[in-house]
């Protein structure tokens, strides 16, 4: 019979699997049992979705065998089964779930693709770890013939007829010859696997059986023992999520995460509850240390486990999480819900409702304590997933603003670490009425704006945004307890001054409209208007906005594809204290009109140039400071 070829990437998989050093090989029986596993969940469900007779949840079940002679180990389950397509088509490549995760990640080198392996596992493939030789004979559901595959690895495999009494599956390894160093005879010992067992699947919700050696008195000699085999199991079947909170261990909740989530780093918080009341429900919730690495894309798909008595029933079921909790992975079982609902059902359904309502409380309720009592932590937390919650303050219409914004961290010039609002406003100045902030490309160029040298210099802190959707957040917010966030570059910002002081700058710019005037009109539309300006210190002029749109959000917005173009209302500064002013008033003096037009347009570049914006028009503009350059 020809021999059909693996997939490539199954190819280099297996090719890997079997040329590498192991530290983790126990892990392959990890993989075949929760593969037998799945297998029983979709026979039960699909059972009772499409009534069909005969199939009793007592019955069902996982068997392992070992034959030292042969030097066989072998997994059975009476699950639901493959067809000849089936075997082929699942054993032949990489297509599960996992080991797509797997696939995604996996650019680094041996040794670490190979610590990965040992984290999450990559299903089936994990058997040449300890297999030369593996046959799978397969009965599906509704079938009454069987096949079997069988395969030695990067050669390919074949499938053929088979006798099988039962629905179901078997796959036995045999298991490879001591070479050297490398030996794989440990588990053909019953303990071994059993302890393995004990180990990755004692939650399984199906006994896995094993014939066991057991030492019992003897029947007609009371005071002696005798060794016997019996079948026992192996696994507590009781779900992690249905124990005891102080049951478990931390390493069991992380083995759990990384094994059913693909990820391969320890989660950051572990949520576990148990809530009987208007809803009754068990939720494992985990918030991942990483972002997955498509998560800011559509492909990311929200949604947690969802089961029905203890019956997988939805493997994402979205309206189980707000978008702006959407890193939060996990499951939720609940007895309330019936097995044959409908997703378009579930949508509507008040219990799930209730559930999810529950669910959002409890996860904010958790990043609250983990900002107040760990805040290194959150701090790691709010680096992957802060812009999440960013989102979610101004998305759907600032809805859920409230919820979020005591979550939220933004860089402060107070001190090199993110602060919260709270700590913000704690620490404002007297008499300073708004929260100040700037936005720009980073920490370093907000400092050295024209814009924010005053507030800066007289200590007032400022919120440093240097995100994208920072001032978007900070406008939907509007205001944190009454304080109104203000840019710096906004007509909102006022100098706190004395009366007298007001009084002056009236004067001074009453005197001096006719300049401002003349400076607005030569500027041909560029500007709404020319003023006089007392936030500025060092810097001749700067840019400011009338207006919701600031430029910071024109620069995001027009950058995002879309028809329509933003424009923001802009406002040229100018610093009543600086020579450039005295020169401007002198050559107005003078009436030199020519001159003054140049320097207005000069002027207005160079302030859009410090903001980080384009010019308008670069040629034009170096000619004419290479114009000034030779006078
Ligand atoms: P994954 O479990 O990540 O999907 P695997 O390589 O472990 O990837 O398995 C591939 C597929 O083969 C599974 O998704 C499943 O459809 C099928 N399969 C594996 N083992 C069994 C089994 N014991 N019974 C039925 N189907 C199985």
């Amino acid at each position: 019979m020809a021999k059909k070829q693996f997939k490539a990437e199954s190819k280099r998989l297996l090719d890997m699997m079997i040329h590498s050093i192991y530290s983790q090989r126990e892990i392959f029986l990890r993989e075949l049992i929760s593969n037998a596993s799945d297998a029983l969940d979709k026979l039960y469900y699909k059972a009772l979705t499409e009534h069909i007779d005969g199939i009793d949840r007592e019955d069902l079940g996982i068997r392992l065998a070992v034959d030292k002679q042969a030097r066989t180990v072998t997994v059975s389950d009476n699950g639901i089964g493959m067809t000849r397509e089936e075997l082929e088509q699942n054993l032949g490549t990489i297509a599960g779930s996992g080991t797509r995760a797997f696939r995604g990640e996996m650019t680094g080198q041996p040794d670490e693709t190979m610590e990965m392996i040992g984290q999450f596992g990559v299903g089936f493939y994990s058997a040449f770890m300890v297999a030369d030789h593996i046959e799978v004979t397969s009965r599906a559901l509704g079938s009454e013939q069987a096949y079997c595959w069988v395969s030695d690895g990067v050669d390919g495999f074949t499938v053929s007829p088979a006798e099988k009494e039962d629905r179901g599956t078997d796959i036995v390894l045999h298991i490879r010859p001591v070479q050297g160093e490398d030996n794989c005879d440990e588990f053909l010992e019953d303990y071994r696997l059993a302890g393995i067992v004990r180990k990755y699947s004692d939650y399984i919700r199906y006994p896995i059986r094993m014939n066991m050696p057991t030492s019992r008195p003897k029947a007609d000699k009371p005071d002696e023992y005798e060794t016997v085999t019996e079948e026992q199991t192996l696994n507590s079947m009781v779900p992690l999520w249905r124990k005891n909170k102080n049951e478990v261990k931390p390493e069991e909740y992380n083995e759990f995460y990384k094994n059913k989530f693909f990820d391969f780093t320890d989660p950051l918080r572990v949520i576990h509850s148990h809530t009987e009341g208007a809803a009754t429900y068990h939720a494992l919730l985990f918030i991942p240390a990483r972002k997955p690495f498509n998560y800011y894309s559509r492909e990311y798909e929200k949604g947690l486990q969802l089961y029905a008595s203890g019956v997988l029933i939805m493997d994402k079921c979205a309206d189980l999480l707000p978008d702006y909790f959407s890193f939060v992975r996990g499951l939720v079982d609940s007895q309330d819900l019936s097995l044959n609902i409908s997703r378009e059902m579930l949508q509507h359904d008040e219990q799930l409702k209730r559930i999810a309502a529950h669910i959002e409380k409890k996860i904010h309720t958790e990043l609250t304590a983990m900002l107040q009592n760990d805040r290194e932590k959150y701090e790691a937390f709010y680096k992957e997933f802060g812009l999440q919650l960013k989102y979610g303050v101004y998305g759907e219409y600032g809805l859920h603003k409230d919820r979020l914004k005591d979550l939220l961290l933004f860089t402060s010039s107070y001190e090199d670490k993110p602060v919260t609002l709270a700590e913000y406003v704690s620490r404002m100045k007297d008499g300073q009425k708004a929260i100040y902030y700037a936005c720009g490309e980073t920490v370093e160029k907000i400092r050295r704006l024209p814009q924010t040298e005053w507030l800066l210099d007289r200590g007032y802190e400022l919120l440093m945004l240097t995100e994208d959707v920072d001032e978007f957040t900070v406008k939907a917010l509007h205001d944190w307890d009454g304080k109104e966030f203000v840019s710096a570059s906004s007509e909102k910002f006022e100098t706190p001054e004395t009366d007298e002081e007001k009084e002056q700058a009236k004067k001074q710019e009453e005197d001096n409209k006719p300049l401002t005037d003349f400076l607005t009109g030569a500027l041909g539309g560029k500007v709404k208007a020319v003023r006089l300006s007392r936030r500025l210190k060092s810097h001749p002029v700067c840019l400011s906005t009338e207006g919701e749109v600031t430029l910071e959000m024109e620069k995001v917005l027009n950058s995002l594809p879309a028809d329509h173009k933003v424009h923001a209302e802009r406002v040229l500064e100018i610093n009543t204290g600086h020579a450039l002013f005295e020169k401007l008033r002198a050559l107005y003096a003078a009436d030199d009109k020519e001159t003054l037009t140049a320097y207005a347009d000069l002027l207005y570049q160079q302030a859009l140039l410090m903001e980080g914006m384009p010019i308008d028009d670069p040629v034009e503009f170096s000619n004419r400071i290479c114009g000034l350059m030779v006078r």
